[in-house]
């Protein structure tokens, strides 16, 4: 299996690693900080160099084996050492975004226990879908004062990974529908906006809420009865 650096470390910027396989245009790396997507965070983007060559990373694809990076022109060849280099420009603010998301996720339930039903975001934005009765202008405005002072309260925010059974004893995983992961995971990685929430995540996340930043509700509708969406801004 690919080592996922981002999850250890999700400000890895350049990593080295080894070719392990190559398929087509495909290269399958031993080790990897490019995230793939997934959880509504949109995967990477960024470059791949080895001796002799280099390219853009235009895709990426989980299986079995491991996480395959998409290179354009001659790949490289299995065993090669190769440097990744992250496009941070557009990584930083879909950290900062999703961790904008999991603060409204943790202050609409702790507030109004209501739950999220779908999420997406791309840098600087991200859009949450939730089960809420009715959205008006009044109680928009009093969500974004609520997830602003998360953002000024400066939390913490860790990932960290548990025994699939452990994980699944804790009553605010379960709140956020753990039993919808893959049977056969031995661990589950959390991520904790301490004091806020806790929930079975992959993507990468800021290690502090106030890197976040102010945010704005800029737009809310009704996605049917019982949904309703927010779509929350940050700024650049
Ligand atoms: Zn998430």
């Amino acid at each position: 299996m690919t080592e996922l650096l981002y999850h250890t470390d999700s400000y890895m910027r350049e990593f080295t690693a080894v070719v392990v396989d190559v398929q087509g245009q495909d290269v399958r790396l031993d080790r990897t900080a490019f995230y793939p997507g997934g959880g509504g965070q949109p995967a990477d983007a960024g470059e791949l160099g080895w001796e002799g060559g280099g390219s853009r990373l235009v895709g990426m694809r989980k299986d079995a084996g491991g996480l395959w990076h998409t290179v354009e022109g001659p790949p490289p060849p299995a065993g090669a050492s190769l440097q990744g280099r992250l496009d941070w420009e557009r990584r930083y603010p879909l950290m900062r975004t999703h961790t904008a998301m999991h603060i409204l996720c943790g202050v609409i339930f702790r507030q109004y226990g209501a739950s999220v039903t779908g999420g997406q975001m791309e840098p600087l934005r991200g859009r949450m879908d939730f089960e809420f009765a009715s959205m008006h202008q009044d109680l928009v405005r009093e969500i974004e004062g609520l997830i602003n002072r998360e953002v000024e309260a400066a939390r913490p925010v860790r990932a960290r990974s548990l025994p699939r059974a452990e994980a699944f004893q804790i009553p605010d995983l379960i709140r956020t529908k753990i039993n919808l992961l893959p049977p056969g995971i031995p661990e589950v990685r959390v991520v904790e906006i301490e004091g806020l929430d806790l929930q079975a995540d992959g993507g990468t996340h800021v290690a502090n809420t106030r890197e976040v930043g102010p945010l704005k509700i800029v737009d809310y509708k009704s996605k049917g009865a019982i949904n309703k969406r927010l779509v929350v801004a940050l700024e650049p």
